[in-house]
């Protein structure tokens, strides 16, 4: 189950990318609501990278697969409150879209750990949406957190609003790696583009994505919300 959902996400991800004539993007997992049973599964086909939404959730599942190497991503929204436990605990955070959270990550991130990777999340077309740092918002956001020296800024990330037709995704998607690009040209270390789901990594593939984080087509449905 998991090697055929592993196996065709791989090829679907490969596919797009040759078809763009890019380098294919990086697969990060997303595990939110899996059990650490079906991550550990995921590793021992070679999978690295998972992505959890919750800081508590993640730390539960973390002391089970201790010694795997994980490298652990938080792509959920952070509560600044949260910033202490997320520093300690995870290798990148994907949704820091505002300066009071990148300086309690900062604040918090050990000296003897190497320093947190960091995406600006940016809230590239979804008004409903409160989270993400306004487009306008990204550069200073930038310079600040490039300024921290527990702090490594990488990139952007983004969750286009949730058009039924995925190709309607494309002008976020085509946005995002503008100012991905404006970044990379005054920070020379922003490498990573994080965007593309299950439904849509082909669309954000031909767009530029360097990182797609998907979750149902690897691990099946997650159970409803309450
Ligand atoms: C849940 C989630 C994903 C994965 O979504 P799927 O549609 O299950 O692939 C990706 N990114 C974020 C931020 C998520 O919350």
């Amino acid at each position: 189950m998991l090697t055929h959902a592993l196996q065709d996400t791989l090829h679907r991800v490969e596919n797009a990318a040759s078809a763009a004539g890019r380098p294919s993007p990086r697969l990060l997992a997303v595990s939110k609501t899996q059990p650490a049973d079906a991550i550990a599964g995921l590793a021992s086909l070679g999978q690295h990278a998972f992505g959890e939404n919750y800081v508590q959730e993640a730390v539960a599942k973390q002391a089970g697969l201790q010694g795997l190497g994980l490298e652990w991503h938080l792509i959920g929204h952070l509560q600044s409150n949260k910033a202490k436990e997320a520093a300690a605990r995870f290798d990148w955070v994907q949704a820091v879209d505002r300066e009071r959270l990148a300086l309690a990550l900062n604040a918090h991130r050990a000296a003897e750990q190497a320093p947190l990777n960091v995406l600006i999340q940016v809230n590239i077309d979804d008004e409903a949406s409160k989270h993400g740092c306004p487009p306008d918002g990204v550069m200073a956001l930038a310079d600040l957190i490039a300024a921290q020296p527990r702090l490594r800024l990488r990139g952007v990330m983004v969750i286009p609003a949730p058009h039924p037709d995925v190709d309607a995704r494309r002008p976020a998607f085509r946005h995002a790696r503008e100012l991905f690009e404006a970044l990379a040209a005054v920070h020379p270390q922003v490498d990573t583009l994080s965007m593309g789901m299950s439904d849509d990594l082909e669309v954000a593939i031909a767009e530029g994505s360097t990182m797609v984080r998907v979750g149902t087509a690897l691990f099946g449905a997650r159970p409803r919300k309450a």
